[in-house]
């Protein structure tokens, strides 16, 4: 059986959730159905991984090593798979795609057009997928908001699929905005006519409705909404404001979404939501409640650490615990007073030499107070400055990133990463496997003998200074197969004081929390 298509566009405003929409639609319909989730984005970077934080949130990092939207953290989260690289796809590979078929002769004698020809790649890129997948139903998520000119190109390959494919295998939503302005009270259905006239001016009419809004969508602005976008009136769907994004898949399952999808679609694959809604219950109803500094550099943002955030949230509906984040800019940080009253520190990844000495700072603060500390890839390095420092006497060890004149380089680039010149892509990228220490605390965590956590570095513990930092207590307690490159740390006798050279959160979902923030929240606790 061919795939079926589920087009998710958004319109009125950037940010009302359309990765959370096409995530919690594919949570619905996962029970038996093959669901492969497709993000198109309109910018000309290859991939979001030369853009910081500020520019586009968090970078995502799969097991194959691609870095791609962070929308693929709630795809990963909500539908349980590990995505690929391939289905992320932005103007930047597209026109890649296209300039190396014109080089190759593919289009001779023909002049290359923004339609057929962009447009063809767009969509035999997507058909492809569908077919190496197996996939029995494709999700596509498209970036931006109808109207930007950057996603013109793939709103007409959306448009000509139906035609590709056949009416009854495609299914449109559009996701929109239904305010409820000040003084007037009342929920208002302009924004979604002019965005639904706005897609429809690209020939594309909507079968399904989602308004965000701030409550339950109304019977008659759902009538209204109906009656002047031609679609079903029960087509139009609440995507409601909530405290837990976890929640959008039960609002939508309350709203009727399944049931509509199933008959547009002729599919059949009823949602079980029992043990989504005991974890959502037990997330909303903390028991207890803790501290915890983040120690970043991003911290105006929070989209920038949003896999670490959804780690919390896990390790919380499975500890009825309440994790209260303190955000901590360390590059102002100068008194330790911001510590106080905090149960545990993490220092989560980055790059650049701004606010190091900050988190170093912050580092020792733990150590020597004995607060649960969990370093993050950048969070392991600096621990291990931290203790070159001030527990073998390395006086001025750092990293060679940070300050390429170090007497002690106990952190330093990569042998294989010396050369490389290019940014993109070019990192140690993607799930690389741990061999565990027997006896250390984190292969206690992780049950196995070995981990496999993704990455995203250039630098690492330097081989030269393994013997004296362990000779001191550092315990490595992981590293990769041949032994060379330093993947855990911990130290004994502590709360919890653990690092990795990883990204752990990438993995973490709702079903089983990451081991090594498990066990932090755990020691956070105590
Ligand atoms: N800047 C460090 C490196 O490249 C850490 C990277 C990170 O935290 N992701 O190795």
């Amino acid at each position: 059986m061919p795939a079926k298509f589920i087009i998710v566009t958004g319109g009125v405003l950037s940010g009302l959730g359309k990765g959370i929409a096409a995530a919690s639609i594919g949570h619905l319909l996962s029970s038996k159905l093959k669901i492969v989730p497709i993000k198109c984005d309109g910018y000309l970077n290859v991939d979001p991984g030369t853009m910081n934080p500020y520019e586009h949130g968090e970078v995502f990092v799969l097991d194959d090593g691609g870095e791609v939207d962070m929308d693929f953290g709630h795809y990963e989260r909500f539908l349980g798979v590990n995505c690929k690289s391939k289905w992320n796809l932005t103007m930047g590979k597209v026109f890649d795609m296209v300039r190396q078929k014109e080089r190759k002769g593919d289009y001779l004698g023909k002049t290359v057009q923004y339609i057929p020809h962009v447009t063809d790649v767009i969509k035999n890129h997507i058909f492809d997928v569908a077919r190496e997948e197996s996939a029995d139903l494709v999700i596509v998520e498209i970036g931006g908001t109808v109207g930007d000119i950057e996603n013109e190109l793939f709103l007409e390959s959306m448009r000509q699929m139906k035609e590709d494919i056949g009416r009854g295998n495609i299914v449109y939503i559009h996701l929109t905005y239904v305010p409820i302005p000040y003084g007037v009270n009342e929920q208002k259905s302009k924004p979604t006519q002019q965005s639904v006239n706005l897609l429809k001016q690209r020939g594309i009419f909507p079968d399904i409705i989602i308004g965000r809004c701030q409550e339950y969508l109304t019977k008659e602005i759902k009538a209204k909404i109906s009656s002047f976008c031609d679609v079903d009136p029960e087509a139009v769907i609440t995507g409601l404001d909530v405290e837990d994004i976890y929640e959008i898949p039960v609002v939508f399952e309350e709203e009727g979404l399944p049931g509509i999808l199933h008959k547009k679609l002729n599919i059949y694959s009823p949602p079980d939501l029992r043990k989504w809604k005991q974890l959502i219950h037990n997330l909303q109803n903390p028991q207890r409640e803790i501290t915890v500094a983040m120690c970043g550099k991003y911290t105006r943002l929070e989209d920038s650490y949003a896999s670490i955030i959804e780690s919390f949230n896990h390790c919380s509906a499975h500890l009825s615990c309440k994790v209260n984040l303190k955000w901590v800019e360390t590059t102002d940080l100068c008194d330790m007073s911001l510590m106080d009253g905090v149960n545990g520190i993490v220092v989560p990844g980055g790059f650049g030499a701004r606010g190091t000495e900050g988190k170093i700072d912050v580092i020792r603060h733990a150590r020597e107070n004995n607060i649960p500390f969990l370093g993050l890839c950048l969070g392991l390095q600096l621990a291990v400055i931290e203790f070159a420092r001030n527990v073998c006497g390395l006086k001025g060890a750092n990293s060679t990133e940070f300050d390429p004149e170090t007497p002690y380089p106990v952190i330093d680039i990569l042998p294989e990463q010396k050369n490389v010149k290019e940014k993109g892509g070019t990192m140690r990228l993607g799930a690389y496997p741990a061999v565990l220490k027997e006896g250390s605390m984190v292969r206690s965590l992780y049950g196995e003998k070995e981990a496999s956590e993704r990455h995203r570095h250039r630098y690492e513990v330097n081989p030269e200074y393994h013997s004296i930092l362990a000779e001191k207590g550092l315990i490595f307690s992981g590293a990769s197969r041949d032994g060379r490159l330093v993947e855990f740390i911990e130290l004994p006798r502590m709360k919890y004081f653990a690092a990795t050279q990883a990204h752990p959160e990438l993995k973490s979902r709702m079903e089983h929390p990451s081991p090594l923030f498990y066990g932090f929240i755990k020691a956070c606790l105590e």
